[in-house]
């Protein structure tokens, strides 16, 4: 790679000795569905065909079992057979189609397992599983060994051109080396040899069963953030044994799944890990240990990487959701494109969040991913001009679809900039990368030549003049008036009026309504973002003090108590159901949201009754025989109560006799986000 290249780490070459990678980039593993069910495989095929036509230098599937007892949940996808071998063909043959390469995952679930026949090393429960495992004897531990090689075995007979053993996360290897888990007395348990003996094993007889030129690839979990996790001594130890059993790379992991401290979430700084694989990577070739280690979490461009790889962190940089978001970020890249290059924004919403509601994954900025063989954009038969009203998500995705497929493509909005609500969005601590998509979609209107009105509210008679042949209403949404008697009162503001104009916010706040704007509006106050407190995602050690990550060297599993500054005000976020508040948040953030919003101190009511707004504050009663009136003496009310559509140029469109689409939240604003914005936006515009 010459030295003028853009990204001249991430971009060279890996020699492996019998094979060479055409770069850094590896695509990491992820559960999508798509491994779950035989007739996924032709999608599965054009899922990863297209991440190697895109560049990336290794690709690793999702998970496969290698048994029954591996199964992440009931009919999880497996390979035990030939025959299934053989259903992998496609898959591996597309992406050798496209010069790529792609190893397979073998993914044993253990105590993790949401199935009956679920196996540990001893019969403890998982806090996210409701099945107790079944403990396995000495002939169990051996028979799962067998069924790890010929997993191996079936995946080279398969096209593969290696595997990756997952070992980190808190999976069944994991399970074996932790005292917390493990509380064997027999040769797999008791001393740090024994606990280790299964994970080297397992590598050490693949290696034997795939002969020397087959990539093997052991996934290593640097931190647990689990009690009782590893020591840093322990897993330089593993490190080095499994680099001596066989393994030609060293992957890396990061907390288990039970662990309370998010480790891949937005508001996780980028890169935020990577001192890790960098003190692995030392501690290595201090001992003349050169097996090349891979590095994750929260890298998402190929900034960060070029940084993190230079910086001498690791040799590879593994990135599994921004594939999903851009699968050209590898040539995008090497082309000096990478501003249009769509960046993962760390939401969990399509993908983690699917996966763990056994819904195919996608990804809210993307939402071809996983999809490619249905949401196809072709160039349009006949080009036709078309107005989009909105550029928010809605019609950002659909004007820039448009535009792809060669139609004449107007785009408008009131505000002076595009965005929508993300604009307030990106406002929010520990929500900066949703700029993201804003860069992205400002490029790509460039890229595709959507012609921008920006600082046009559009009417009838606009519409009328420039005589489109159709129009697409992606005008959003407009706050829900609660009709709380008193709501004219001063202190009362709309989270447009604190997010967007910024309007002064006192020093005792209730935020009216808990969804997920009242959630982020309650962070935003209690963190001080408006009086100029900076987040702690652009400051790692902040960050890491507040969740209570510290140094494996220093305690086990490398998680302590966590320590929050006091918050800068007092923040009560209310809501009229009863029960828990933030049950509508994302499966996989909703969590951290709370745990943030404990952590400062946010007071949380339920089942609450606004009876009015006065000088005094705000009048409360409770239930549903308004009781236990009091009144929430503060400075400033927020309103968050939700949202309606947005689409009053809608009659008189249709009077017009215009042909009219809607999308986003002028459709419908009940449960709207922006994944179902983006989504509608780009099928619209795919189908015109
Ligand atoms: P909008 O984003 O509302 O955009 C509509 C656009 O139309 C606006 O720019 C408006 O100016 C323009 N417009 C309206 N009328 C006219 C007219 N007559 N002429 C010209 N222009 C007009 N969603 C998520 O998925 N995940 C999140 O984490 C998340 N966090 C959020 C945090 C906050 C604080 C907020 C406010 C929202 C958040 N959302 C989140 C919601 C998400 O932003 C919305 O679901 C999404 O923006 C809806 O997209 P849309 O295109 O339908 O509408
Ligand atoms: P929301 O999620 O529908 O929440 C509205 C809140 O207002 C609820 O707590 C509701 O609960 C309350 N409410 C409804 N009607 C009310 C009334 N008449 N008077 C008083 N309170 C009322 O809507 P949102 O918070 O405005 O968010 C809009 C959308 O943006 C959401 O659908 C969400 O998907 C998206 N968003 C997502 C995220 C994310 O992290 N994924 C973050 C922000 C926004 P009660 O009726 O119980 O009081
Ligand atoms: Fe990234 Fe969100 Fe897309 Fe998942 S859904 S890949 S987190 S942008």
């Amino acid at each position: 790679m010459s030295a003028s290249s853009p990204f001249p780490h991430l971009l060279q070459p890996l020699d492996l000795g019998f094979t060479t990678l055409k770069n850094r980039a590896l695509m990491g593993s992820m559960h999508t569905g798509l491994e779950d069910g035989r007739k996924n495989f032709p999608r599965m095929a054009a899922y990863f065909a297209e991440r190697a036509r895109g560049g990336v230098g290794l690709i690793v599937t999702g998970g496969f079992a290698p048994n029954i007892e591996g199964w992440a949940k009931p009919f999880a996808g497996t390979l035990s057979t030939s025959g299934a071998a053989a259903r992998h063909r496609p898959v591996t043959d597309a992406v050798h189609a496209e010069g790529g390469k792609i190893a397979l995952q073998i993914l044993h679930t253990g105590r993790y397992g949401y199935s009956p026949f679920c196996v540990a090393p001893s019969r403890l429960k998982s806090p996210i599983s409701p099945f107790t495992p079944r403990a396995l004897g000495a002939r169990g531990v051996e028979r799962q060994i067998r069924a790890f090689v010929r997993c191996a075995r079936l995946a080279r007979e398969a096209g593969y051109d290696g595997v990756e053993v997952m070992g980190s996360e808190g999976y069944f290897i994991n399970q074996f080396l932790v005292t917390h888990t493990n509380q064997r007395n027999d040769e797999w348990g008791g001393s740090y040899a024994n606990r280790m003996r299964l994970a080297v094993e397992v590598v050490r007889r693949i290696r034997e069963a795939v002969g020397p030129d087959f990539i093997l690839i052991y996934r290593i979990s640097l931190i647990d953030l689990i009690p009782d996790g590893s020591s840093w001594p322990e897993v330089v130890q593993l490190a080095r044994a499994i680099s001596a059993a066989g393994a030609t790379l060293l992957n890396t992991g990061i907390g288990w799944h039970e662990a309370r401290v998010p480790t891949i979430a937005t508001s996780v700084p980028r890169g935020a890990f990577t001192w890790l694989s960098r003190k692995l990577r030392d501690a290595l070739r201090a001992e003349g240990i050169h097996t090349p280690v891979i590095t994750s979490n929260r890298i998402n461009t190929p900034e960060v990487a070029e940084e993190v790889l230079s910086r001498g962190d690791a040799d590879m940089v593994s990135m599994a959701r921004p594939f999903l978001a851009d699968p050209e970020f590898v040539s995008k890249a090497a082309q000096g494109r990478s501003d249009e290059i769509n960046t993962c924004i760390a939401c969990n919403q399509a993908c983690l969040d699917h996966a763990f509601s056994n819904r195919m994954s996608s990804c809210l900025v993307n939402p071809r991913a996983c999809f490619e063989t249905d949401l196809v954009v072709r160039v349009a038969p006949a080009a036709q001009r078309v107005a989009v009203v909105g550029a928010g998500p809605a019609g950002l995705a659909a004007a820039t679809t448009l535009a792809e497929r060669g139609h004449e493509v107007h785009l408008y909005d009131a505000a002076p900039g595009i965005g929508g609500q993300f604009n307030m969005a990106q406002r929010i601590p520990g929500k900066e990368e949703f700029a993201e998509t804003l860069r992205y979609f400002a490029r790509r209107i460039e890229v595709t030549g959507v012609k921008l009105h920006l600082g046009t509210r559009v009417d009838v008679g606009l519409l009328q003049t420039m005589a489109f042949d159709q129009v697409i209403l992606a005008t959003g949404v407009a706050p829900r008036d609660p009709r709380i008697p008193g709501q004219d009162h001063p202190k009362v503001l709309s989270y447009i009026d604190v997010l967007l104009h910024r309007k002064p916010v006192g020093q005792r706040v209730a935020v009216v309504g808990a969804g997920g704007i009242g959630f982020d509006v309650a962070e935003y106050l209690a963190h001080g973002t408006d009086l100029g407190h900076p987040s702690t995602t652009t400051d790692l050690q902040a960050w890491l003090r507040e969740w209570g990550v510290t140094d494996p060297d220093v305690q086990r599993g490398g998680v302590v108590r966590g320590h929050w500054p006091p918050p800068v005000r007092q923040v009560t976020l209310l809501q009229r159901k009863p029960g828990k508040h933030g049950a509508g948040l994302g499966k996989t953030t909703g969590w951290i949201h709370r745990a943030a919003l404990k952590m400062k101190q946010v007071e949380m009511l339920a089942g609450v009754n606004y009876e009015r707004i006065g000088d005094e504050g705000l009048f409360i009663t409770f239930g549903k025989d308004h009781q236990d009136g009091t009144v929430l003496a503060v400075d400033t009310i927020v309103l968050c109560a939700g949202q309606e559509p947005m689409r009053e140029l809608e009659a008189p469109l249709r009077a017009a006799g215009m042909k009219l689409h809607l999308i986003g939240g002028a459709l419908e604003a009940g449960e709207l986000d922006a994944k179902r914005a983006i989504d509608q936006g780009t099928r619209l515009a795919a189908s015109l």
